[in-house]
């Protein structure tokens, strides 16, 4: 017995390809637009001509009665079967789901995928199912189960493949006696053919879909099908056999469309109740509904076309992007690189320029000669401390020194031995003023000065003492001075109150070095400014 499946719609985006999923919504909405899905609401192309009575003992007997099981064919556009879900559509089903609907007759489609013809109507005639549809009646269905009124009407056909020529015109069975012809087991007028046509060039096939008699035909293995023309008429869009065509309609042979019921009372009941409603029922609404094979290939076809254009117009802007991305990237790394080469040439320069500054600056203050800091430097540092010294009130003592009879070593050393000397005073210079505050300075020719912010009178001539021992003790040649080596004189002021200028602490302690010299040279003389 086939697997039962209830009439109903397909979720409809079963039929989507995964790629568009989510787009499904959008399509979904088309695809319920689509006849093949209104279809599935229930019997809504089929009108009466007039009401049929139905009493309420006869609805209440059909509400009782279990669900009627239904098979059917796969024979458009009386009744198509989704592939996907087994579920059917069409005529036959619209009129039965109508009737069903009035008389409240619960019934389910059986899903008969994989089952010949003849194996269904074997199940209704043995009682596994209750009725088949659609079916033309013969004398040997009829004598195992009830027919129904027809629902729909049509006729067979002489099916050829396009551009094949009869020997003479076909008009009806009896010329097709020199063909080789094919025909489905069962239909009404197989045992004529059978007495027209020879055994050897007639085929029977048992087969349901019409696919294998079509197969045949376009394989030349027959000349021609009998077969019902509009079912073929629909089967050629759905298969896509347009390489075939009805060459010739058999008015003589109409086939008339019916339900098979099982001959069991309650069958009998339904069926005859079933002919009440066929015999007033006008179905033209769902013939045009269901008659639409061409539409749906069309559909079918557009849909299709459709996907592939989204998927190339998808694939062509996913690749633009990727490609404007990837360019933006190259500049983007480009522009980087570019910028962090720029920042690091800038810093470089800053610091080259930074280190230039500074040895600008140091060469500005320094002496050349002897690396002390030259006039410059000890110009700004005498104001500067001589101001700090105003607002703290500290001591500031200033230093003269000049090398004694320093003209003589020029003279006869040469001037390079006198700058080696130069040099050497400046290191004695240096060792001795050691504190930060202090700044031991070149003032000019061979005369140094030292400024000694927050010195005491006696600790600058202490120093001083200190200089002048320490230049004496290198004892560096000089025939002219006494004890015969390098001396010096040194003035010290100090401004310990009052207000004199840096000008006058200056001239003070010239004034100092002039009277060391004039004493005899290599000494040191001291004043303090108090005033
Ligand atoms: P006094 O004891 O009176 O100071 O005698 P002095 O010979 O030192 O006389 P004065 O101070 O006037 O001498 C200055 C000399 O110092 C003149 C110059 O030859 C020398 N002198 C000045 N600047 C430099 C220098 O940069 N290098 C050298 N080698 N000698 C210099
Ligand atoms: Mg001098
Ligand atoms: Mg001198």
């Amino acid at each position: 017995m086939g697997k039962r499946q209830h009439l109903k719609s397909a979720p409809c985006w079963l039929w989507l390809p995964r790629w568009a999923q989510g787009l499904r919504l959008v399509l979904c909405a088309a695809v319920l637009a689509s006849p093949l899905a209104r279809a599935a609401a229930c019997g809504d192309q089929v009108r009466l001509t007039e009401p049929v009575p139905v009493s309420a003992e006869e609805l209440a007997e059909f509400r009782a009665m279990a669900p009627l099981r239904v098979l059917s064919a796969d024979a458009p556009p009386m009744a198509r079967q989704d592939k996907a879900t087994g579920g059917y559509s069409g005529i036959g089903v619209d009129v039965l789901c109508f009737i069903a609907n009035r008389i409240g007759l619960r019934y389910e489609m059986l899903d008969g995928r994989g089952q010949s013809v003849t194996e269904k109507i074997q199940q209704v005639q043995d009682g596994d199912a209750d009725a088949f549809m659609p079916l033309t009646d013969h004398s040997e269905r009829v004598l195992r189960g009830v027919f129904t009124l027809p629902f729909y009407e049509s006729h067979y056909a002489v099916i050829a493949r396009k551009g094949w020529r009869p020997q003479a015109p076909i008009r009806g069975l009896a010329d097709l006696a020199p063909y080789r012809v094919g025909v489905i087991k069962g239909v009404a007028f197989e045992p004529v053919l059978k007495r027209l046509v020879p055994a050897a060039q007639l085929t029977v096939y048992d087969d349901t879909s019409g696919e294998r008699i079509f197969q045949a035909l376009r394989n030349d293995r027959i000349d021609v099908a009998v077969y019902s023309k509009n079912v073929f008429s629909e089967k050629r869009y759905q298969h896509e056999y347009f390489d075939l065509e009805a060459i010739h309609t058999l008015d003589e042979a109409p086939r008339a469309y019916r339900f098979y019921f099982n001959a069991s009372l309650n069958n009998q009941r339904v069926a005859a109740m079933f002919d009440r409603y066929l015999a007033v029922m006008d179905v033209s609404g769902a013939v045009a509904e269901h008659e639409d094979g061409e539409r749906q290939f069309i559909e079918r076809y557009a849909a299709e076309r459709n996907r592939h254009l989204f998927v190339q117009a998808g694939g062509v802007a996913a690749l633009l992007l990727a490609l404007v991305l990837l360019v933006s990237l190259y500049r983007y790394r480009r522009l980087a690189l570019l910028l962090a080469a720029s920042n690091q040439h800038i810093l470089q320069q800053q610091q080259a320029l930074q280190a230039a500054n500074h040895e600008l600056e140091m060469l500005s203050q320094t002496d050349g000669l002897t690396g002390l800091a030259n006039r410059r430097q000890f110009d700004h540092a005498l104001q500067r401390e001589h101001a700090r010294r105003q607002r703290t009130g500290a001591p500031l003592s200033l230093l003269m020194v000049d090398l004694d009879h320093f003209k003589y070593v020029n003279d006869h050393y040469g001037h390079a031995i006198g700058d080696d000397y130069l040099r050497a005073v400046a290191r004695v210079l240096k060792s001795s003023v050691t504190r930060a505050t202090d700044l031991a300075a070149r003032y000019g020719g061979e005369e140094f000065v030292c400024l000694l912010p927050e010195t005491a009178p006696a600790d600058a001539q202490m120093l001083a003492e200190r200089i002048r021992q320490g230049v004496s003790a290198m004892a560096l040649p000089n025939e002219l001075a006494s004890p015969q080596h390098l001396t010096l004189s040194i003035g010290v002021a100090s401004l310990l109150s009052g207000q004199a200028s840096a000008a006058q602490l200056l001239a003070q302690a010239d004034e100092q070095l002039y009277a060391a010299k004039h004493a005899g040279r290599d000494r040191v003389h001291a004043v303090v400014l108090r005033e």
